[in-house]
């Protein structure tokens, strides 16, 4: 194999034992992404002049990392995939960078993205749709499908994605790698460039679950940059894999399991449940009933949140700025508008839109104050199933990839985050790790959910999932090329 197919966990086993060096793994995933990113169009932009070590040295994990583009790398261009906020070089490091910098990571690629995270299949860029490396005709979900195509093809060790209302297991689930959204508070934001402020998360996406239970440890951790940061010490992720699933109790939800589920992933969930049993776990009928209010909760209030986030980008202070053709005497309030019709893209109009009319004054407690109230009603569900059970395990996805174009209808799009959603408005961590493949030679995602903060026991069940099957080992046919 070669060395951009191996896991970090192999490769630090390697570095260890001095059979290979930070720059022959940086060069192996550099010719990966000459070799495929042309058609995948995963990494939108290479770092190829980062400092490299030569060597490993104590405690220090020096393996290539992709960025989603909406974390801000100080003194590299971050855009968030839109036109407004092309050119713009942020001042700072996101937490997350500093955290990973510190840690010896090396940030290599930053990935491709729908613009301003708004979507969920990275058909919303700038620069372009990614493809699915499964089937190049269909997308790799979104809105972090950059990161999760380019884990898929082997372009990255690993990445780093944002989780809003899915956009981190969603397309995990439809490139067939692992992707964690850690409970809301558990990863700083700082950095992070704002859709939804009360629902972001950023986390790992990786090729296994013992990779995500190590990038996870790097990024966790309060922050006091972030004032939704908790202060609550980081357990090792690495060391709760070892433990068994004897004796837990998981719930199965029977609002998940509704028309629109593709038979093929009803299947593949019905047998995972059945591989979990044969470990010891047990399994509970549980209802959320909540749970068809969650795509109208969500998308009142991340389009409400996203309004207000999405103001500051009006042509003074970074990025994109426009000036109205004929008039140099036009007013500032023309160049915002024009600066904004320019430099968005239609869904971030779209949501912008809808945004600031949940918000408006008449409007605001029929629309933004009632999705709270609703939230709430989701929220306590989940308190209520977890008195009983230690965690819940759902698909991922109604659907396996879809094909580039086919939802034109945003309302169509919406949907198929019917089931990662919840965990967002709930705050709770959740998990997507593959679990099977349709006839069509398409993955399918298992999602996994837990208590707050109790990320060790929703990586644990994923990790003796994963040792029982091999899902995982497949790789897609252009990441062997
Ligand atoms: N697909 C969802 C949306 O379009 C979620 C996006 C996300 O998690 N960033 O809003």
């Amino acid at each position: 194999m070669r060395l951009n197919e191996l896991t970090a966990h192999k490769l630090l086993v390697l570095l260890k034992d001095k059979k290979t060096t930070p720059k022959d793994i940086c060069t192996a995933v550099l010719n990966q992404i000459k070799k495929v990113n042309d058609q995948i169009k995963a990494i939108v932009r290479v770092d190829e002049n980062v400092a490299v070590p030569e060597t490993i040295s104590d405690g220090q994990i020096p393996l290539p990392v992709a960025i989603k583009d909406n974390m801000c790398i100080k003194g590299k261009e971050t855009t968030c995939c839109s036109k407004i906020l092309k050119g713009f070089v942020p001042p700072y490091n996101a937490t997350v960078v500093t955290k990973l910098k510190d840690a010896g990571l090396i940030p290599f690629g930053q990935a491709n993205m729908d613009e301003f995270a708004f979507g969920s299949s990275t058909e919303n860029s700038c620069y372009g749709p990614t493809h699915n490396p499964w089937d190049l005709d269909c997308v790799p979900g979104g809105s972090s499908g950059g990161s999760t195509a380019a884990v898929a093809a082997r372009e990255a060790i690993w990445a780093l994605g944002s989780d809003t209302g899915g956009s981190i297991r969603q397309p995990a689930s439809f490139c067939g790698v692992v992707g964690v959204k850690p409970t809301y508070g558990r990863v700083s934001r700082y950095g992070l460039i704002a859709f939804a402020s009360s629902l972001d998360q950023i986390g790992p996406i990786t090729q296994d679950v013992a990779d995500a239970a190590l990038l996870l440890k790097i990024i966790a951790g309060y922050d006091e940059m972030d004032s939704t940061s908790v202060d609550t010490p980081v357990p090792d992720y690495s060391k709760a894999l070892q433990k068994d699933v004897k004796g837990l109790k998981i719930g199965v939800p029977e609002e998940f399991f509704i028309e629109g589920l593709d038979p093929q992933v009803k299947a593949a969930t019905l047998e995972a449940i059945e591989v979990l049993k044969k470990q010891g776990a047990t399994f509970l009928d549980i209802s959320l009933p909540h749970t068809k209010y969650s795509i109208a909760t969500y998308y009142i209030i991340a389009t409400a949140e996203a309004s207000s986030n999405l103001a500051r980008y009006d042509g003074v202070q970074s990025g994109l700025r426009s000036i109205p053709e004929k008039s140099r005497k036009s007013s500032l309030v023309d160049m915002f508008e024009e600066t904004r019709d320019n430099g968005f893209g239609n869904e971030v109009k779209r949501r912008v839109m809808l945004g600031t009319y949940a918000l408006s004054s008449g409007y605001y407690d029929a629309y933004y104050l009632r999705g709270q109230k609703v939230r709430t009603l989701i929220k306590n569900d989940f308190d209520k199933v977890f008195e009983e059970c230690d965690a819940i395990l759902t698909p991922t996805s109604p659907t396996t990839a879809f094909k580039i174009g086919e939802k034109s209808d945003p309302l169509s799009m919406y949907l198929s985050d019917i089931f990662t959603i919840s965990a967002n408005l709930s705050g709770i961590p959740a998990m997507s790790i593959p679990c099977g493949f349709s006839k069509e030679g398409l993955p399918i995602g298992l999602q996994i959910m837990a208590k707050p903060f109790d990320e060790e026991m929703m990586l644990r069940i994923a990790f003796n999932y994963e040792q029982n099957t091999d899902w995982h080992k497949q790789l897609a046919p252009i990441a062997n090329i």
